[in-house]
């Protein structure tokens, strides 16, 4: 038994929605091997009136990345000069979809005011970091983190996969007792997006 998705879910092409003796194939899905698929990116209807399995097109209009917005994304790869960042969401639409992960980069140069020497003691790959879009039309979109309020918010030891905790400047892990460094956002750790 296949587990369906529920009217109001944000369903891609391909994902499977009922079960055909349940569920007539509506708009926007179609039937294959007893299953009720979506063909589109949209939204669910399943109607228990009309018995009806329908996805509609998202009415709500994708956020777009400008100048200036905040975004959350993870690390992904740390290189010499630039860090990685997958975006996973704009700060005020947490709730919307992002149309697609967006690859976002960060530039040692913008990673804190002061001269950065090594990239590696900023940043490490599954660090969730709050970064602002310096320049939108680059792909990967340019971040940067300098500034009080940007930065990782949350990091994970890299010995154990612990969550690290603050002390001063410094992480430290509360399992194995490993310190690390991280570009921090001011407030690291508390539970803002
Ligand atoms: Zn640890």
């Amino acid at each position: 038994m296949v587990e369906g998705v529920k009217t109001g879910d944000f369903v891609l092409p391909g994902d499977f929605l009922a079960m055909a003796e349940e569920f007539i194939p509506g708009e926007g899905t179609y039937e294959e091997g007893g299953g009720i698929y979506s063909s589109r990116i949209g939204i669910v209807l399943l109607d228990a009136r009309t018995k009806k399995a329908s996805v509609h097109p998202k009415t709500r209009i994708p956020p777009v990345l400008k100048r200036g917005s905040v975004i959350i994304g993870r690390v992904e790869k740390i290189g010499e000069q630039w860090v990685e960042v997958e975006i996973g969401a704009l700060r005020g639409s947490e709730n919307r979809q992002p149309p697609i992960p967006d690859l976002g980069s960060i530039h040692v140069s913008d990673v804190r005011r002061e001269y950065v020497k090594d990239i590696k003691d900023q940043f490490r790959p599954g660090d969730i970091v709050r970064a602002k879009v310096v320049n939108p039309k680059r792909r990967p979109i340019q971040l940067s983190t300098e500034g009080e309020n940007l930065g990782v918010i949350l990091a994970t030891c890299s010995n154990c996969r612990t969550p690290l905790e603050r002390d001063g400047m410094r992480l430290v892990c509360p399992n194995c007792g490993h310190i690390e460094t991280r570009k921090i956002a001011d407030d690291y750790r508390q539970g803002r997006l």
